[in-house]
């Protein structure tokens, strides 16, 4: 994947007609969920109807398939209206990431998990966190591995074209009165350290300095037991959630790969 003339390749899709004037040194990138499972394909058809009056440089989906449907030379019409650092209309200064997610869901009376649109959701797909401008936990859809390679391999192309942009944010700080995305499931603080070069996109290990770290089938103390991790281990992080709580892969005590959840706490 390359940026060629303002447009990946491939990946480029076909323009969108909600879109503003160029967009000249941007600095900050806005990321948002779709509240969708249309897929990046879907997501861009969409922005690239007059109908939606809304749009965002890129999408991306749930199986890594990224589509562009305004170049990153052109204002998108993703932000709304928005604040940082008291400048305001960020979609004059940014480019924006929409990435394909279900963001808040519900567990309905018939004890499906489901979306704001009412798809029933894989409850295995769903993390309980409370958002930051929040007071009460609530459901959301996990960001899956397949689709942060993706993003954090655009990111990096992206960052390295434009080297004005110097902040990373989610649209709940922009908006914060207004949106929840990406939402409390993405791992914002492992993102942009992998994105910053500080780590390997396919790859983050960790070491266990507990003397017997718990692995469990779950974030939260209910959930069993898998075995114990001791002392120096090294873990894989599968999934750092924004909790106290990440997924890893390593061997147990014992012998046996498992993939775990474990309190975050005891790693270094
Ligand atoms: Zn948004």
């Amino acid at each position: 994947m390359k940026i060629i003339d303002h447009k990946l390749q491939p990946g480029w899709h076909k323009p969108s007609p909600n879109h503003g004037g160029p967009l000249d040194g941007p600095t900050l990138l806005v990321m948002h969920y779709t509240v969708s499972g249309a897929g990046a394909k879907g997501v861009a058809d969409y922005f690239a109807s007059p109908a939606a009056n809304a749009s965002a440089h890129i999408v991306v989906g749930r199986d890594g398939d990224i589509r562009q449907v305004v170049p990153f030379n052109v204002k998108a019409w993703h932000a709304g209206k928005s604040v940082w650092r008291g400048r305001s209309n960020c979609n004059d200064y940014s480019i924006g990431i929409e990435i394909d997610n279900w963001g808040r869901l519900m567990r309905t009376a018939d004890g499906q998990v489901r979306s704001a649109t009412g798809k029933i959701v894989d409850p295995g797909q769903a993390v309980e966190l409370t958002h930051r401008n929040e007071s009460k936990p609530a459901l959301w859809e996990v960001y899956g591995e397949t689709q942060m390679k993706a993003l954090v391999e655009v990111t990096r192309l992206i960052l390295a074209a434009y080297p004005t942009i110097t902040e990373i944010v989610g649209h709940d700080d922009i908006a914060p009165l207004r949106k929840s995305d990406p939402g409390p499931a993405f791992p914002m603080g492992r993102f942009t350290s992998l994105v910053g070069g500080r780590g390997d996109a396919s790859v983050l290990t960790r070491k266990v300095i507990a003397s017997r770290l718990n692995a469990r089938g779950g974030p939260g103390l209910e959930f069993d037991k898998l075995g114990v991790f001791v002392s120096g281990s090294v873990v894989e992080v599968v999934y750092d959630s924004p909790g106290p709580w990440a997924q890893v892969r390593g061997v147990i005590e014992g012998g046996g790969e498992v993939v775990a959840w474990v309190s975050d706490q005891f790693l270094a």
